[in-house]
């Protein structure tokens, strides 16, 4: 039988009229446990990756989207608009078409994944970029969005972070309980607060018998949570996470406060390790951002956080072609050689 999507899969949490439901079959994405990389890095913990990455436009991001849309639908608005650092636009651009509904997108200047752009403009989107950063994008679309046929699915859209709990109820479904540990990225800081509500709500219907510690991390350069004010001028390669003043601060500030976690910072050296590492090694492409949980826990292990036997989750948010740019940046160029066998065996050593 065919996967439902998330809205029928959980609709007593996502109430929503049946005829109105946009759905692209999100969710229900793997969890994998690593295999080589807990191994190589020595650490002491069962990890398991939640592979985001995997959702119809590659990304987390379609569950709120397909909640969000659906509901918009159902108000009957004709249009929906968001600002996007690249993946809420990917997702509201594909949930837009399916809906039959205009989207509106509004960028920051030069600072979104190639894979991103190409996914907004080839579903139809309009896309208006902006002399600015995210926050300034952000502002822009709160005033079209007083339009009133124009819905707002920004992640201050409240169905979005509902449909995203959905991600929390399939982990406790494959583990029969909620980990230890969640480690995840944080940008506008919705999806941890989303996580955290949905295992709570698993835990308050018995399901799962504990509540996992909720651990977000920032870019060092886009870390106002951790520095405790807003940054001007966020800089990171993890472009999805390159907030300065994350709409959900002071809840994602309660979740960490609440779970007994905390939302820490790794540098792009950190998360570059952790990008090319989750590749290498257990065979995942994930993009830069989503290698900020990664590198979260390596970072972790490595100070003897751990106890042996944790259950640690790491979202990774995002899939790697979305920024093909960073991977080839990554790794080394190909290899010139003439065309024959021996030139190339001259390369390898096995
Ligand atoms: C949106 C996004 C994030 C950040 O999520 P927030 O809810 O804004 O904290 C992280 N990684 C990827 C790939 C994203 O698209």
């Amino acid at each position: 039988m065919l996967y439902p999507g998330i809205i029928k899969k959980y609709l007593d949490f996502l109430p929503v009229a049946e005829t109105s439901i946009v759905t692209l079959h999100e969710g229900n994405t793997p969890l994998f446990e690593s295999q080589r990389l807990v191994k190589e890095l020595k650490l002491p913990i069962k990890l398991f990756y939640k592979l985001e990455g995997l959702n119809p436009t590659g990304s987390f991001k379609d569950r709120g989207m397909t909640y969000a849309v659906s509901k918009a639908h159902e108000a009957g608005f004709k249009a929906v608009i968001c600002a996007s650092t690249g993946n809420t636009s990917a997702a509201a651009a594909a949930y837009a078409a399916r809906a039959g509904m205009q989207a509106l997108v509004v960028i920051p200047k030069g600072k979104v994944a190639l894979g991103k752009l190409a996914q907004a403009q080839i579903h139809g989107a309009k896309v208006f970029q902006v002399d600015g950063n995210f926050d300034q994008a952000l502002n822009v679309v709160k005033e079209v969005a007083e339009h009133p046929k124009v819905s707002l699915v920004n992640s201050i859209n409240p169905y979005r972070l509902m449909g995203q709990q959905s991600a929390a109820f399939e982990i406790v479904e494959s583990l029969g309980d909620a980990p230890d540990y969640h480690f995840i990225p944080v940008g506008n800081a919705g999806n941890i607060v989303a996580y955290w509500r949905g295992y709570k709500k698993f835990y308050e219907i018995a399901k799962a018998k504990k509540l996992p510690k909720m651990c977000g991390f920032q870019a060092a350069g886009a870390a106002p949570i951790v520095e405790g004010h807003v940054i001007e001028h966020p800089e990171t390669v993890a472009t999805a996470i390159r907030i300065g003043n994350p709409a959900n601060w002071k809840f994602a500030e309660e979740v960490a406060a609440e779970s007994q976690g905390f939302i820490k910072a790794v540098t792009d050296e950190e998360i570059l390790d952790a990008y090319r590492k989750v590749a290498q090694i257990d065979g995942y492409f994930c993009e830069p951002a989503s290698a900020a949980s990664l590198a979260g826990v390596i970072k972790m292990a490595q100070s003897g956080f751990f106890k042996s036997g944790d259950t640690v989750v790491c979202t990774l948010t995002g899939h790697g072609l979305k920024d093909p740019d960073q991977a080839i940046q990554q790794s080394p160029p190909p290899i010139p050689i003439s065309a024959d066998a021996q030139a190339l065996l001259k390369h390898i050593n096995l």
